[in-house]
């Protein structure tokens, strides 16, 4: 079977989150079941092409824009474990600092990028003659690949008969543009409709997908689940409970070769199950990291993420003060909108000694919160899969989550399953509620032998990617069912 997964970034050419996470190691996996899978994603500046030496993959292809036409090369390069990646090349929409936006806002021609690289994903696949049974699309960025497979390609041999899947990481970033934009994406306005690609009179490119795609997954269980409510489908509960005999829910994997403690470079001590003994020292240069020094005996919370709504860090703040009081330190790591940077830093000088705050994307001091950390907490509004928490099982640092999403499908609450509690866990997003976990969490850390039991079940579980990519390779096959194949 030929898989072609399509993503706006992939581990390790470009990443802002899990989707990069999980797309690169999808592809990975792929391989190691014996699919031919292959990547593609824009080629950003970001890109290292010192690393990844680029040879171009067929002639220029020649993209219509609406009344416009754009020209873009296809660039090829090895991303590793037999995975062959492709980067849709267009100067002018990837060759910029972000990749999607800068801290006041996304660029305004999001929607023209994109469906650039969605239509040079398809002039590609047609012209070249390529063939791949599957295309697996991730996220509004690439959503309208299925649409078109079903509308302006569906005749062309390359695409009639391959199968689509379109995975939901993300349903609070839709790709919501104005009207006018749907001529630049060569749709009729026969789909502007509630049924098609119309959404409270805007253009919805996630729709696009989530309508046209033969199969259609998110990361995890409970999130399959909850999108089609009102609470977390963003307004587009009816569409996928319209959908939901074709909607799965599959966790992600952890790529173990990137955060593993035994193997992980960036920490000061490798550790594992069978000999702990290293987290110490991991905890000890944590605390340095962030400028604490001397003996430090209460436990200390690690925090890891987008600085968003949905990642709960108004609750944090919340209860800053209150955290603060507590026998327990907090490092914090995160970077992303204005107000959450500020409110967040806020916190860090007012009680120094209790809460560090960094406010960056560092890759090597995420790691070292994992490893060093006692508890790792992540109490999100929503939550379709989350990495950060099962990265924490991993590293032995027991994390605290709100139950949602992969959130509550990864994590088993230490009071209500004492014989198979890996974490702790609450429900309503309430400071209160937040603050009476914690303190459950601070009360277990002080009898060691509970503790070390608790670690040591969460480091026991294994999430690696092949069970979930088996499951995707039995996502194709139903999509290749539909078309006849
Ligand atoms: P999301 O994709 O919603 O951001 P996930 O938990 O699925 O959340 O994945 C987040 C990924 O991004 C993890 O690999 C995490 O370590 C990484 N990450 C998030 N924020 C930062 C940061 N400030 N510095 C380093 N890594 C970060």
């Amino acid at each position: 079977m030929r898989v072609l997964v399509a993503s706006s970034e992939i581990v390790p050419f470009a990443k802002t989150g899990g989707l990069a996470d999980v797309t690169g190691a999808l592809a990975k996996a792929l391989r190691r079941l014996g699919v031919e899978a292959d990547c593609i994603l824009p080629l950003y500046r970001a890109v290292d092409r010192a690393r990844f030496p680029m040879t171009p993959a067929g002639p220029p292809v020649r993209v219509p824009l609406g009344h416009r036409e754009e020209t873009g090369t296809i660039e090829e390069t090895d991303a590793g474990d037999g995975v062959r990646a492709f980067l849709v090349r267009n100067d002018r929409y990837f060759d910029r600092e972000y990749y999607y936006g800068t801290k006041d806002g996304d660029y305004v021609d999001n929607c023209e990028r994109f469906t650039f690289f969605c239509r040079a994903v398809m002039e590609w696949l047609v012209r070249t003659g390529r063939r791949y049974d599957i295309l697996h699309c991730n996220d509004w960025q690439t959503a309208l690949i299925p649409a078109y497979a079903r509308t302006l390609y569906s005749r062309e041999e390359a695409i009639r008969p391959v199968g689509t899947v379109f995975t939901i990481h993300n349903l609070g970033y839709q790709g919501l543009f104005w009207n006018h934009d749907l001529p630049l994406t060569g749709l009729g306005w026969e789909l502007f409709t509630p049924q098609g690609v119309e959404f409270y009179g805007k253009l919805n490119l996630m729709k696009a997908g989530l309508v046209f795609a033969d199969i259609l997954s998110t990361v995890s269980p409970t999130y399959s689940r909850e999108i089609q409510t009102p609470e977390y489908g963003h307004g587009l509960e009816g569409v996928l409970y319209e959908r939901r005999a074709d909607l799965y829910g599959i966790i992600n994997g952890i790529d173990y070769d990137e955060w593993n403690p035994s193997t992980d470079p960036y920490i000061a001590a490798p550790y594992s199950l069978e000999d702990l003994s290293g987290k110490k020292a991991c905890r000890a240069d944590l605390l340095s990291e962030f400028g604490w020094r001397g003996p430090v005996e209460e436990a200390v919370i690690g925090v890891i993420g987008r600085l968003t709504a949905q990642k709960g860090f108004d609750l944090i703040e919340e209860i800053g003060e209150w955290l603060a009081g507590q026998p327990a330190r907090v490092a914090f790591l995160g970077a992303g909108e204005r107000k959450y940077e500020e409110s967040i830093a806020l916190l860090g000088r007012k009680y120094p000694d209790r809460i560090s705050v960094r406010l960056a994307y560092d890759n090597r001091l995420a790691h070292k919160i994992e490893a060093g950390a006692d508890i790792y907490l992540m109490p999100s509004r929503y939550e379709p899969c989350g990495l950060n928490q099962i990265y924490s099982l991993k590293y032995g640092t027991v994390p605290i989550v709100r139950r949602t999403g992969g959130l509550a499908d990864t994590v088993v609450d230490a009071d209500e399953d004492p014989a198979g509690g890996t974490g702790f866990k609450f429900s309503g997003y309430e400071a209160s509620e937040l603050s009476d976990v914690v303190a459950r969490a601070l009360a277990a850390y002080t009898d060691r032998p509970r503790w070390e039991g608790i670690v040591r079940r969460g480091m026991e579980k294994d999430f690696s990617w092949e069970p979930s990519a088996r499951e995707y390779v039995a996502l194709y096959e139903r999509a290749l069912r539909k078309r006849g194949r």
